[in-house]
């Protein structure tokens, strides 16, 4: 029995995982839960699922008590935005096995992670479906066979359209995402392709990898999650329906796997499989993330410091959609990087780049 912290419980991927861990009682149990600011949520998780611990609103020392607890073997982080790397570092320096669907973390600090996992001997498994099929492509490989991993992209609710069309992009059309339902931000992140570049970010580090090994692919129909391919010239994909439900079961299960009752993948019905070169003229965000993965240092910390500015104020109709690349780009342009980067350095660089991004407001439409 695996007894389990899922932090962030409330959210989009929490509510998934709760949905998985109750459907497998006998391999899981909760043992503490989290959430932000939905508590008539949280109450009810906990009365059905009755863990130990419960921890509301912005409690650093509750989740750190979380993370500690020896009545906890796995930690789940599926808290949202930088609030997650403080939780994510205990959880590591506790020994925990931890399985991560946060992003902002490792785009922040994936070095500092990293080597603080390594050091501990802990195993950071990936819940975010891209970084789960890569790791569920490698499984069994040897990292030095490995020539490049494709990273698919379902191209987001714009695909096609010019700079022209995005500019009058209102608040309601970002929110609607063709294959995933998922929190607001990363939502809109999935929008202007940011989601992306948080990804290469991402699997850089989970995965050892150089920025040039790492190629994004548009593929439309979203049912191939990735794939990695080898020095022989031989690809493996991962394929399987859009339900988050699949990689975190996963995450939880391995290396095992378990039943799931989700539907299978119906290759006719689908038809073709379409892959195409991503446009980061038109969606900079992207290219804006590629660069910040090749400088490193505390760039890739300022790149997402000020696209949770500009997405917050783009939610507050204070920008256009288009301006939410302007501000990050006036940002990342006034930084100067600090390349041997601790931890220290990056919470520098996180407030530096909030506030410098906020100073923009006036000059971004
Ligand atoms: P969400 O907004 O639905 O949920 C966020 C959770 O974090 C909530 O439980 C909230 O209470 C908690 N939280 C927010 N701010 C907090 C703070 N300051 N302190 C403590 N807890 C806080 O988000 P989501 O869509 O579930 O995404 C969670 C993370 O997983 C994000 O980093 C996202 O990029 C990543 N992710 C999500 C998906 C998806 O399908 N939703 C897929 C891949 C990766
Ligand atoms: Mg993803």
């Amino acid at each position: 029995m695996k007894r389990i912290a899922v932090l962030g419980s409330t959210g989009s991927i929490g509510t998934s995982a709760l949905k998985v861990i109750g459907k497998h009682p006998e391999c899981f149990s909760i043992a503490a839960l989290s959430g932000y600011s939905n508590v008539r949520l949280l109450s009810r998780q906990a009365r059905s699922f009755r863990p130990k611990l419960v921890c509301s609103g912005k409690d650093n020392a509750g989740l750190r008590r979380i993370c500690y607890d020896r009545n906890v073997d796995h930690v789940l982080i599926a808290i949202s935005g930088s609030a997650a790397l403080e939780p994510l570092l205990w959880a590591i320096d506790a020994g925990k096995e931890v399985s991560l669907a946060n992003k902002e973390s490792l785009v922040m600090a994936g070095p500092v992670v990293m080597a603080r996992a390594a050091a501990k001997g802990v195993k950071i498994i990936p819940i975010d479906s891209e970084q789960s099929a890569i790791w569920q492509c490698m499984h069994n490989e040897q990292p030095r066979g490995l020539r490049r991993i494709y990273l698919t992209a379902s191209g987001g609710p714009f695909r096609g359209m010019t700079g022209r069309e995005l500019q009058k992009i209102s608040l309601a059309d970002a929110l609607r995402h063709p294959r995933w339902k998922m929190g607001r931000k990363i939502t809109i992140d999935s929008a202007t392709l940011m989601n992306k570049g948080f990804e290469v970010i991402e699997a850089i580090h989970l995965f050892g990898l150089s920025p040039e090994q790492v190629e994004v692919l548009v593929h439309p129909e979203s049912i191939v999650h990735s794939m990695v391919e080898f020095i022989d010239g031989s690809v493996i994909a991962q394929l399987s329906v859009t339900d988050m439900r699949i990689p975190i079961q996963y995450a939880l299960s391995y290396p095992r796997r378990l039943n799931s009752s989700l539907p299978s993948v119906d290759f006719v019905k689908t038809g073709a499989l379409n892959f195409e070169s991503p446009d980061t003229d038109t969606f900079p965000c992207l290219a804006l993330a590629l660069g910040a993965a090749r400088t490193g240092g505390t760039m890739p910390a300022v790149l997402n410091a000020a696209n949770d500015v500009a997405v917050e104020a783009f939610c507050q109709r204070r920008i256009s959609f288009t301006g939410i690349p302007d501000m990050i780009e006036r940002v990342m342009r006034k930084h100067r990087v600090k390349k041997q980067a601790g931890l220290d350095d990056i919470w520098r660089a996180d407030a530096w780049a909030r506030k410098e991004a906020v100073q923009t407001l006036g000059k971004v439409k």
